[in-house]
């Protein structure tokens, strides 16, 4: 386990796939009940962008520094800007970076639950650190696709998992279309994000279709930093939704281009259904 996402907080991808994050939390906000969080691949809480890790890629300049240099924004990102702006109470400019768990603490209500598996042990021991006078977190040092057949179903009943691979692993593709159908298995009307990295265009394809043929509704939503398809690096990041709440595809619809926009996007972006309705 390398991966440390210290060195790519903040980057554009984590601004598209927490910019989401917060509207699907902001639909389950509609109802009373509460809801369940599930972040399978949490990382830690909170990044400091003037640490040795930002600081030898300086990804987050192309991320959330370029996006809040560009305002104004639309009110779609208010509850996303606000989780950043959280995170940084006290400092004059962007000094911290708020990670998944962070983002999704912040959309909790008192009746709403985050559970947070991280498998390496120092981003675990972090996270049990920083939640450990919380009610509402748990933190379980696990690995994700066994975590989920723990903690699935949620007792609430309704809520979201998060799916967050670092993609370490040649088949990690593979793992998390296998993973979903066992979630689905237990929890099939449970919202489900998942995140990947857009390289070579012709895996993600198969791994879409694979992701398809699950039976649920889901559309993707996609983002590409650089026009072309190089598959030495990082050309656009993706995030697949199933099960998506009412309306969050046409919020999407609008909020993509206008963060194409401010994050410079050379290769536009797109959102597709895969599977059901339009
Ligand atoms: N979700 C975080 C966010 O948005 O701020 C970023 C997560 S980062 C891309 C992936 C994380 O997964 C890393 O912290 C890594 O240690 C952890 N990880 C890697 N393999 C794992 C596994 N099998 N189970 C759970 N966590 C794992």
């Amino acid at each position: 386990m390398n991966y440390r996402h210290a060195y790519h907080a903040g980057n554009f991808a984590d601004v598209v796939k927490h910019a989401l994050l917060t509207l699907v939390l902001a639909h389950l906000q509609r109802k009373e009940t509460p809801f369940c969080v599930v972040d399978t691949h949490a990382g830690t809480g909170c990044y400091d962008l003037a640490g040795v890790e930002a600081g030898k890629t300086g990804e987050a300049q192309d991320g959330i520094v370029a996006l809040l240099a560009a305002g104004p924004l639309p009110p779609l990102l208010d509850d996303y800007v606000a989780a950043v702006r959280s995170v940084n109470a006290g400092w004059p400019t962007l000094r911290y970076y708020p990670g998944s768990p962070r983002i999704a603490r912040h959309m909790l209500r008192p009746q709403d639950r985050l559970a947070l598996v991280e498998l390496h042990p120092e981003d675990a021991d972090q996270l049990r650190r920083e939640f450990r006078h919380d009610p509402q977190v748990g933190v379980h040092m696990q690995d994700a696709y066994t975590a989920l057949k723990a903690l699935l179903p949620p007792k609430e009943r309704r809520g979201l998992v998060l799916i967050d691979p670092p993609f370490e692993v040649k088949d990690e593709f593979r793992r998390i279309v296998k993973g979903l159908g066992e979630a689905l298995r237990r929890w099939p009307n449970g919202i489900y994000g998942v995140w990947y990295p857009i390289k070579d265009p012709e895996p993600v394809e198969r791994f879409l279709a694979e992701i398809a043929s699950l039976g649920r509704p889901c559309f993707t939503a996609e983002l590409m930093r650089h026009a072309g398809d190089n598959p030495d690096r990082l050309n656009g990041t993706g995030l697949v939704i199933l099960n998506p709440p009412w309306q969050l595809a046409d919020k999407l619809a609008e909020l993509l281009p206008v963060l194409c926009d401010k994050l410079g996007a050379a290769g536009g972006s797109r959102l597709r259904w895969l599977a059901g309705e339009e």
